[in-house]
């Protein structure tokens, strides 16, 4: 008995030893190799016929759900479910930009939300990660001046950013921001939010227009091949997609059409409390998801997860599913 006792007593005291022994190494192991909690850079290529195409991560931000309207809180709940996200107030949403090496053009297709906090403003960055420097943008061409798409075309010293670019907008949206936007008339809800867009998106593109650098159009030709603009207004007087063509592929960049995917493709009816005209903006939508959801045309969305490109499948009578490109290597 008496040995047995000491038997497990010595057991005990070994395994303790060897735990210690385990710890220590372990200690030792994260010592030699601290986490690096940095993320890769956040640019993705792709080549769409003899275009070349570079998405741009400009931030993460995270919105909430009772942004959306048209939409029953039950079914919200429902499909962020499907979608596996379990916190309404936290949609997970990205900020990008594309850049377009087009015909001897580099066109980069909004700007980002730079100077809006510490989630925005790394499309510098990941423009630099992906080999090319703002001074050789030819143009920015945006989707619509919403400070999370035009803020980024100043620097941090409120420089502009890409000093060699004519910024390219559709004029409805420049008049209305430039000179119409009225917040007083805005919903009270809205006003303070309305208020504080205008003065910055007004301060961003001011060096631009003295410097002769701001060019709005109407229709839809723009100077750079292979490049042509979609109106789809409605979240703002002038928001524009931009289809891109080369060798018989086709790449639309949706702007804002979709905030949150979760419950945006399967119900398009769904506007957000951002939207300038929601009703405008739902029928925008769907008439361009009708157009798009082809199994061929790719789309690419500024806050659809990084990179943000894919497909657009048709699941009924006006409900899609978004499915994403595989990340793949760059065809030559
Ligand atoms: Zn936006």
């Amino acid at each position: 008995m008496m040995i047995h006792h000491t038997n497990r007593i010595q057991y005990v005291f070994a395994a303790v030893i060897v735990a210690c022994g385990l710890l220590s190494r372990a200690t030792t192991a994260l010592a030699e190799a601290p986490m690096v909690k940095t993320q890769s850079p956040g640019f993705y290529r792709m080549m769409l016929g003899r275009i070349e195409v570079t998405a741009l991560l400009d931030g993460f931000t995270e919105l909430n759900a009772s942004l959306l309207r048209n939409v029953s809180e039950t079914e919200i709940r429902d499909l962020l479910k499907h979608a596996f996200i379990d916190d309404p107030q936290k949609l997970p949403t990205s900020v990008n930009a594309y850049l377009v090496n087009a015909g001897g053009k580099l066109a980069l297709v909004d700007a980002g939300g730079a100077g809006l906090g510490p989630k925005f403003g790394r499309l510098l960055q990941n423009l630099k990660a992906a080999g090319y420097g703002p001074e050789q943008v030819d143009y920015v061409l945006l989707t619509h001046l919403h400070p999370d798409h035009a803020a980024g075309l100043l620097n941090s010293e409120g420089k502009p950013a890409f000093p060699n670019a004519t910024a390219l907008v559709a004029k409805a949206e420049s008049e209305y921001w430039l000179s119409t936007a009225d917040p007083d008339k805005a919903p009270p809800e809205y006003r303070e939010h309305l208020k504080s867009a205008v003065k910055l998106v007004r301060r961003a593109a001011d060096p631009y227009i003295h410097s002769e650098r701001w060019k709005t159009f109407e229709g839809s030709e723009l100077p750079i091949a292979g490049m042509r603009a979609i109106a789809i207004p409605g979240h703002t007087p002038g928001h524009m997609a931009y289809e891109i063509h080369s060798d018989g592929r086709t790449l639309v960049i949706l702007g804002d059409m979709v905030h949150c995917g979760a419950v945006q493709f399967a119900r398009p009816g769904a506007a957000v409390s951002f939207d300038s005209d929601p009703k405008q903006a739902v029928a925008s939508r769907e008439a361009l998801f009708r157009r798009i959801a082809d199994g061929k045309t790719l789309v690419a969305g500024m806050h659809l997860s990084f990179p943000g490109i894919g497909r657009i499948r048709m699941d009924g009578e006006n409900a899609y599913t978004w499915v994403p490109i595989e990340y793949g290597p760059v065809e030559k």
